[in-house]
């Protein structure tokens, strides 16, 4: 097929069989189990699955191996991030469960990872709760903390929450022949492609971007064939698959994902410039990639921030169409050691924000009075130090 634009790829991967079909729309399957007369035909399938990961030609066989909603939008992932294959999960946390499990089972049970990462993915890795280790370094030392166990090295970039940003090509080359994993939730394809930039692996949260509204959980990691075939198997074993009908809807969001980025990302900027000459903050961190996402760090009490928006909506999760505020030290990054938490970056006073698609005007009005709000209450903040 020619190379098309990424805008394009966006409202027609994973939908190119449609017209042939007679449909306009996706089809959701929403079928736990498939008819199936010839059983011996049934079974040399899913010995063809057990043995490569490889999904059976012909109908599918059970909700849990294979859904065919569900595999376009994988289709049409993988075509946006330019990966061979993408496999979806039920959240980003399921994906990166299946990419530690998958690395595990072939003996490499060692993670090198970046801080700061996403707090539940700072958890999994500290916690040790798949059975694997973690070494935690900063990029310059990633080639030294590799070991004969070492199956995979893990960044995100921007980071969840400060926004740091990472030499993607340069941290690819210190992890040699390990596999480098890119949490890609923030910048999304729209903004950056990291399997272009020599990781070998690319996680999206789907709950945040890709969905872009809200209303569905899921997760995907996009990486090549044989990877994939790994995922399947691990997905197929222990269950924790994406729900056709997100699929669904992660597929109708990454129609208008990079019209979405674009213009939330032009308001962030905007938003952020204010922010970073505005007295009541002290420190605003917006990546050079752009994007939707802005991290301040205000004087005052930061809590009386969250307190006092009344348009921005003070929740945990990112990427809607409508923007959030949160407290990482309180809510996304409050399991994290607090120490860990400190030396990350992820100061008491910072605030996570995720601009949506409204007005900016309308927005630094919210804004503007919560940051007053903060002010105000500026003295019982000192006080209780
Ligand atoms: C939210 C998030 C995750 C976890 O995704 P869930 O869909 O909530 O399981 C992982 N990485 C990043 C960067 C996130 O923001």
């Amino acid at each position: 097929m020619e190379p098309r634009s990424l805008a394009t790829e966006a409202v027609h991967a994973g939908r190119e069989d449609l017209a042939g079909l007679g449909l306009h729309a996706v089809p959701l399957d929403l079928s736990t189990t498939y008819p199936s007369y010839d059983t011996r035909a049934e079974a040399a399938r899913l010995d063809a699955f057990a043995a490569t990961g490889e999904l059976p030609a012909g109908p599918p066989v059970y909700a849990r191996l294979d859904n065919p909603t569900t595999a376009r939008f994988e289709t049409a992932l993988a075509r946006l991030e330019g990966a061979e294959a993408a496999v979806a999960f039920a959240s980003g946390m399921a994906a990166l469960s299946a990419v530690l499990l998958a690395r595990a089972a072939m003996g490499l049970r060692h993670v090198v990872a970046v801080r700061p990462l996403y707090g539940c993915s700072d958890h999994l890795l500290t916690a040790g709760l798949l059975g694997t280790e973690v070494t935690w370094v900063d990029p310059a030392g990633i080639a030294d903390a590799i070991r004969a166990d070492t199956g995979l090295v893990m960044v995100e970039t921007p980071a969840n929450p400060t926004l740091a940003e990472l030499d993607l090509p340069a941290v690819a080359h210190s992890c040699g022949a390990v596999p480098l994993l890119a949490d890609n939730t923030f910048a999304t394809p729209v903004l950056q492609r990291p399997l272009a930039a020599g990781a070998r692996m690319v996680l999206h949260s789907a709950t945040k971007y890709l969905g872009g509204h809200g209303d569905v959980l899921g997760g995907v990691v996009a990486c090549d064939a044989e990877f994939a075939r790994r995922l399947r198997q691990v997905r197929f074993a222990t269950g924790g698959v994406l729900h056709p009908l997100a699929g669904y809807l992660l597929l109708r969001g990454l129609a208008t994902l990079p019209v979405r980025m674009r213009a939330a990302s032009a308001t962030a900027a905007l938003l952020a410039e204010r922010l970073a000459a505005d007295p009541r903050v002290t420190r605003t961190y917006y990546p050079r990639i752009g994007g939707a996402m802005i991290a301040f760090e205000v004087a005052g009490d930061p809590h009386a921030v969250t307190a006092g928006v009344r348009l921005i909506t003070p929740a945990v999760s990112l990427g809607s169409v409508d923007t959030l505020i949160q407290h990482p030290a309180s809510i996304s990054h409050r399991i994290v050691d607090e120490g860990d938490r400190r030396r990350a970056g992820v100061s008491d006073r910072l605030l996570r924000m995720s601009v949506g698609l409204e007005d900016p005007e309308d927005l630094w009005a919210d804004l503007d009075g919560a940051l007053s709000a903060s002010e105000r209450a500026r003295p019982q903040a000192t006080a209780s130090r």
